[in-house]
């Protein structure tokens, strides 16, 4: 009997299934987990804002006069320039426009992180300045991936999961040309800092410097914010420390 045909078979699913065990893989480790939210958010931006009328630029690196700062998601219009923040967090967020400390609720925890559109706010500022333009045309945004609740009114650019697209698309009124689009996009191009590890660590180092803390720090572990945390009881109570915002997901911590 000729085996060759089972052998190729066998073989043919082989073909598939490493592939597909490595890519389950490489899925489930907590840096992918971390991403996936991310990609999302490039995923349907790249779907449903059309390319030819908001051109996108993501981790852009800027100089600022203390240093550098990251911005996540830039969007060059007619309609404006929109600066997405993205949050990965579960549990409850409690929060307003004018609070400088939001809250996070996590089963019987309670965090604090700084208010996003405060740190937004900052990536605002550089852009402005490398941009030259004019503050009224820029729109901070910010979104909750990840699963988390709003358990107070958050204002309109607070949103969540792909909520971002509709708010993006609530500006229709034209404030920059096609040339002024394309003049952005080439000044942000190159004014940005090339996006290596080099800048990403620069960028970490110059935050550990500078020891702000309201300042950003990434989780090595899964690419997520990591926020000043304080140990709540016990022996260390008071002690501050860096955790993971997507805690208990992931469970980085680093020393303060
Ligand atoms: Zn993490």
């Amino acid at each position: 009997m000729d085996y060759s045909p089972i052998i190729g078979q066998v073989w043919g699913m082989l073909a598939w299934f490493i592939p597909a065990a490595v890519l389950i893989g490489l899925l489930k480790s907590p840096w992918a987990k971390g991403h996936i939210g991310e990609l999302l958010v490039r995923f349907f931006a790249h779907r449903q804002l059309d390319e030819r009328t908001y051109r996108r630029l993501h981790n852009v690196t800027l100089n600022t006069p203390d240093g550098t700062t990251q911005i996540d998601h830039v969007f060059l219009s007619p309609y404006g320039i929109f600066v997405l923040e993205t949050k990965n967090m579960s549990g409850w967020i409690f929060g307003s426009e004018k609070q400088a400390q939001w809250t996070q609720k996590l089963y019987k925890r309670t965090f604090k992180f700084q208010n996003p559109l405060r740190q937004n706010y900052k990536h605002l500022k550089a852009l402005e300045a490398t941009l030259g333009a004019n503050p009224e045309h820029l729109h901070s945004v910010i979104t909750f991936i990840g699963g988390s609740t709003f358990k107070t009114e958050v204002p309109a650019n607070v949103t969540q999961g792909i909520g971002f697209i509709r708010y993006i698309q609530s500006f229709q009124r034209a404030v920059f040309s096609e040339a002024e689009v394309d003049a952005m996009l080439h000044a942000l191009q190159t004014g940005r800092r090339t996006p290596t590890l080099a800048t990403h660590r620069e960028h970490v180092q110059n935050l550990k410097r500078r020891s702000d803390p309201t300042a950003e720090r990434q989780c090595p572990r899964c690419g997520n914010e990591l926020l000043i945390r304080t140990v709540k009881s016990g022996s260390k109570a008071g002690q501050q420390f860096w955790g993971c915002s997507w805690f208990p997901k992931c469970r980085t911590i680093q020393s303060f």
